[in-house]
């Protein structure tokens, strides 16, 4: 298990949403979580899409304690016509001790639909029958929930206000939107969360939703390892390159980045009472 050291005073900047599942299979996972702790990133959430990650990132979060937590969740791409039996694997997690910080990734994406056209519309009734029911197990365990929109984002802002939860809980990852849907979910008491995008040439109206945030509801993320930030584009993600993310973030409000730094992280441990 790797040390988890915290320089005094400052407790580390957090990715609030990566895939480890990825390095794990590539036979990378250490090496990337030790580079995580040199650039300054202590702490990272594993965040599941299907019963076949969140039993793994369960292990880690018992593996890496205290460095490595997890969330789990239907996410809507991996939604099939066996999500039935899926869902019926998730509410076990979150009866046990080990239990996941957050239910995401969920909700809808109308970006990676069946290619035939007569299968979209009986994929997007599963996607919203996992995403309702899993409103409904965040609901009863009153746990925070990361969601995945992709164009599709008055869809879930409907379908979270109907379910009843409580917005002050949730969180639109890997927010890609502008500033005028930040808005709609900060005025619900709802956040977003922000990753690479943010530092990319063409994303000016990510950066402005990011600056129409209030900060104290901002969280960063990498989703690695997709979406690597400015000066890594392209390359592979890793949960370490947060750290750029937190630069270039706190450039465009002109702030002191460790200030920034520090103010996020506990942003983000309060969110997931981490
Ligand atoms: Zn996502
Ligand atoms: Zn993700």
């Amino acid at each position: 298990m790797l040390q988890v050291d915290k320089p005094s005073g400052v407790s580390g900047l957090i990715d609030t949403h990566c895939h480890l599942a990825h390095y794990h299979e590539a036979g990378t996972l250490s090496a990337i979580l030790e580079s995580a702790q040199q650039l300054g990133v202590s702490r990272m959430i594993a965040v599941g899409t299907s019963s076949a990650d969140w039993s793994l990132y369960q292990g880690f979060a018992q593996q890496y304690r205290g460095q490595v937590f997890y969330s789990a969740g239907l996410h809507p791409c991996y939604v099939a016509d066996d999500y039935p039996e899926e869902l019926s694997r998730l509410e076990a997690f979150f009866q046990a001790s080990d239990k996941p910080v957050a239910l995401g990734e969920i909700g809808l994406d109308n970006y990676h639909l069946p290619e035939d056209p007569a299968a979209v519309p009986a994929m997007q009734a599963f996607q919203q029958e996992a995403f309702k029911f899993q409103l409904g197990l965040a609901k009863r365990y009153d746990c925070p929930i990361i969601i995945h929109s992709r164009h599709a984002f008055n869809e879930c802002v409907a379908m979270i206000d109907q379910s009843g939860v409580d917005w002050n809980k949730v969180v639109f990852h890997c927010f890609a939107e502008g500033p005028e849907q930040v808005r709609i979910l900060n005025e619900r008491g709802g956040r977003a969360s922000f990753t690479g995008i943010l530092t990319y040439k063409k994303a000016e109206d990510v950066r402005q939703a990011f600056l129409a945030q209030p900060l104290e509801l901002t969280m960063l993320e990498t989703d690695a390892p997709y979406l690597a930030p400015v000066p890594h584009r392209g390359k592979e993600n890793q949960p370490g390159w947060v750290s750029y993310i937190a630069e270039h973030a706190a450039q465009l409000l002109e702030m002191d980045v460790a200030a920034f730094k520090q103010k996020v992280s506990e942003t983000s441990e309060r969110f997931f009472e981490l």
